[in-house]
């Protein structure tokens, strides 16, 4: 049962908050309803956040997945604990966020959803911007495509104190992306990308469908083993949802993609093999895949969680960057090996990560890993001799992760770009045989 709690608002300068700044608190709310009854204890906050949607222009790299990012809210009710989008909120927003009552944005992440208000005239103005910027101004991996969302889930529920705010939270969410996509479709040429974890979207796939080849509907699919997420997607629905969702996505006529993201350190090779095969099912535009990224406190936030439900997750992998190093490596190996022996490699495209291109780091992992084989500390001599094999590995590993970040994702009705895939280095095969 929601018990809901009344508190008077106050800002930093002790005067209340604006009329648009009105808060609900509700406990005990599990957004993920529909996929578990297990019950969250912390305190909700949901209301609505002070600057109206917008599209904005995203500054992602190596990634191909938008030029723009749309997002209706801040603040995510499924609170992934490896989430890396409190770092924003945390560097950006603290101040406002103090505003509504949360203290520390990434701690309190999934505690809190701030829905934005909609002004149709500030949100025509941002895509007139958008549709008017010239190609020669854009990042090329963007596909020409607004994402909904990068900061949030565009298909969450949200909770009131009583069954009457509850409904109309939802309806304005629901409101906030209708208006947006018919907006985005009638008065625009832009493509559209659609992100989320939750099996709500089927209420907009006619919708969807009226953009044709200008829209491609996704869902982060990381396992297909419920209780598995369950531990690092608390709130989100079971994954055995999304991919049921994905299928009638398919049925429906929609283009799908599917984000294997992140793969957590306890899968296995068996389990990455039964969601690859499974999303092999849906023929899908994209498969991306990356492991867990180290981002600001989404450690701190995995190991508290762990703690929290009396679970030993695998969280020695992120105790070193040696030890993170090896697991991202792996993983990202392991999938294209899977991908490969599948059938699915054209349509993959991995997101490593960016620092996985430091030589330094990559030579302390194969030395560290080399000492912990052999028992001892290496002798300078040994050192010296394993110089000029590291060179080449890490070269031939470095072209690896370039061609990646090279990459182009498909889309709908478009000439796949002239990407060519690399195959695994050498060193990577070992690797993946150690692991
Ligand atoms: S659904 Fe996305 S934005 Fe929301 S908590 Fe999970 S990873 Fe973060």
């Amino acid at each position: 049962m929601n018990v809901p709690i009344e508190i008077q608002l106050l800002t930093n300068s002790g005067k209340q908050p604006a009329a648009s700044s009105s808060i609900t608190i509700t406990e005990a709310v599990n957004v993920g309803a529909e996929s578990t009854t297990e019950k969250q204890q912390a305190q909700h906050i949901n209301g609505v956040w002070t600057n109206p949607v917008t599209i904005n222009k995203n500054n992602f790299r190596f990634k191909s997945l938008s030029t723009w990012s749309l997002n209706i809210a801040v603040g995510c009710n499924h609170g992934c604990r490896y989430c890396y989008v409190p770092d924003t909120s945390t560097n950006k927003q603290a101040s406002k966020l103090r505003e509504f009552g949360i203290t520390d944005p990434d701690a309190e992440w999934g505690e809190y959803v701030l829905l934005r208000p909609w002004d149709g005239g500030r949100f025509n103005k941002s895509l007139h911007e958008a549709e008017t910027t010239g190609l020669d101004e854009l990042n090329p991996d963007g596909n020409r495509a607004v994402m909904l969302c990068t900061m949030t889930d565009p298909y969450q529920v949200l909770k009131g104190r009583n069954a009457e705010e509850t409904a109309k939270l939802n309806r304005d969410r629901l409101r906030l992306v209708r208006n947006s996509l018919r907006r985005i479709r009638d008065y625009s040429t832009l493509n559209v990308r659609i992100l989320t974890r939750s099996p709500l979207a089927t209420q907009d796939f006619d919708l969807f469908k009226t953009f044709g080849d200008r829209l491609v509907f996704g869902m982060s699919l990381p396992t297909l083993d419920n209780d598995l997420a369950r531990i690092y997607e608390p709130n989100a629905p079971a994954p055995s949802q999304r991919l049921k969702t994905l299928q009638k996505a398919k049925e429906a006529g929609l283009h799908v993609y599917v984000a294997i993201a992140p793969t957590y350190p306890e899968c296995t090779e068996a389990d990455i093999r039964t969601t690859l095969r499974a999303v092999k099912s849906l023929s899908a535009v994209t498969i991306f895949h990356e492991p867990i990224n180290i981002r600001a406190d989404n450690v701190a936030r995995i190991q508290a969680h762990t703690r929290s439900i009396g679970r030993a997750l695998n969280t020695e992998v992120f105790a070193t960057p040696e030890a993170w190093r090896k697991y991202a490596l792996s993983q990202l190996c392991l999938v294209q090996k899977i991908a490969e022996e599948e059938e699915v490699a054209d349509r993959l495209h991995l997101w490593p990560d960016k620092s996985l291109k430091s030589k330094a780091g990559f030579q302390k992992m194969v030395m560290r890993g080399e000492a912990a084989t052999t028992g001892r500390k290496l002798s300078a001599i040994e050192r010296n001799a394993m110089n000029n094999q590291l060179n080449t590995d890490f070269a031939a590993v470095d072209s690896w992760i370039d061609s990646w970040h090279e990459r182009i994702s498909e889309w709908p009705g478009k000439q796949p770009s002239q990407w060519v895939r690399q195959q695994l280095p050498e060193f990577m095969t070992q690797l993946l045989k150690a692991a």
